[in-house]
């Protein structure tokens, strides 16, 4: 049985940085009219109370979106992330964490389409009960991974796939590649985010040495590390690897990143990348 729940994490460093990238790629798709599909692999529960036991317990997002928050002025580009906040946060104070769904559900339009997946059996009725009225959504109890195969290509022939596992499970490790590569057969003009931990680097390096084996193009890697790579127990850093960037997406991170590090790492123990990959020949 999966015992990862995400509430213990929202809104942490690592879902801050994720979801930065994750508002900045659906924006970039916005800029024309045509409708794209999102599809969201590993969704969660979508919405986080962030005075819940689960994340007082951790109490991840106070080194996290807690100080974002508390920040008199923030950078432009982070005005569809902070609208977001702002949605589910009518009061100055911050109550909830919208996971990538409920971002995802506020930033697309009425042509936009949704496809869901959560395995959890705690959290998929939660996250089914914030789309019960959205009907650009299709939420479903089934294996994430799978849905690479089966959903794609979108019928728009646009979209954007994140795939964000709990790494629960090592295999999540050597699944990433494999079901990238399936996806990207079916559609290899989608933007595809893949979000990784560093606890370990050496599985996590490994696991993108697999990704640039599959012979894949265009890809970006862009990392924050809070703390300098250890041999210890905790996550010292995160980032997404991104099939397909968005044109704008490096530059944009170049400005987003020092003033993400200022405030989240202010004594710059760790470090920030933005990292071509894979160039695009
Ligand atoms: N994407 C979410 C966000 O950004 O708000 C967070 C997702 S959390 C990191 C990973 C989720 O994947 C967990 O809720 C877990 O229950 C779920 N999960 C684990 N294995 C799965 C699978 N094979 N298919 C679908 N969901 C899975």
């Amino acid at each position: 049985m999966l015992s990862y729940r995400h509430s213990y994490h929202a809104g942490n460093h690592a879902d801050v940085l994720k979801h930065i990238v994750l508002t900045l790629c659906l924006e970039s798709l916005k800029e024309k009219d045509k409708p794209f599909l999102y599809l969201d692999t590993h969704s969660g529960a979508g919405r986080y109370l962030l005075q819940s036991e689960h994340a007082e317990k951790t109490g991840e997002y106070l080194s996290g979106i807690a100080k974002l928050w508390e920040q008199p002025e923030i950078i432009d580009l982070l005005q569809p992330y902070f609208s977001v906040l702002k949605y589910y946060n009518r009061n100055p104070a911050l109550k909830y964490y919208p996971g990538s769904p409920l971002i995802a559900k506020q930033l697309l339009r009425p042509q936009d389409k949704l496809v869901l997946t959560e395995i959890h059996s705690s959290d998929y009725p939660l996250l089914r009960q914030e789309f019960s009225k959205d009907h650009r959504a299709q939420v479903t109890k089934q294996d994430g991974f799978l849905q690479l195969k089966s959903k794609l290509p979108p019928e728009s022939r646009r979209g954007l796939i994140l795939i964000d596992p709990s790494y629960e499970i090592k295999d999540d490790y050597q699944k990433i590649a494999h079901a990238l590569l399936e996806g990207y057969k079916r559609f290899s003009t989608g933007i595809y985010l893949i979000w990784y931990p560093v606890v370990s680097r050496k599985q996590t390096q490994h696991m993108i040495d697999d990704i640039i084996k599959t012979g894949i193009k265009r890809i970006v890697q862009i990392e924050l590390a809070i703390r300098p790579d250890n041999n210890q127990k905790g996550m010292t850093a995160s980032g997404m690897i991104v099939v397909n960037p968005p044109w704008k997406l490096k530059q944009q991170m170049h400005t987003i990143l020092p003033w993400l590090q200022e405030i989240l790492d202010p004594h710059h123990m760790g470090k920030i990348t933005v990292n071509e990959l894979v160039p695009e020949s």
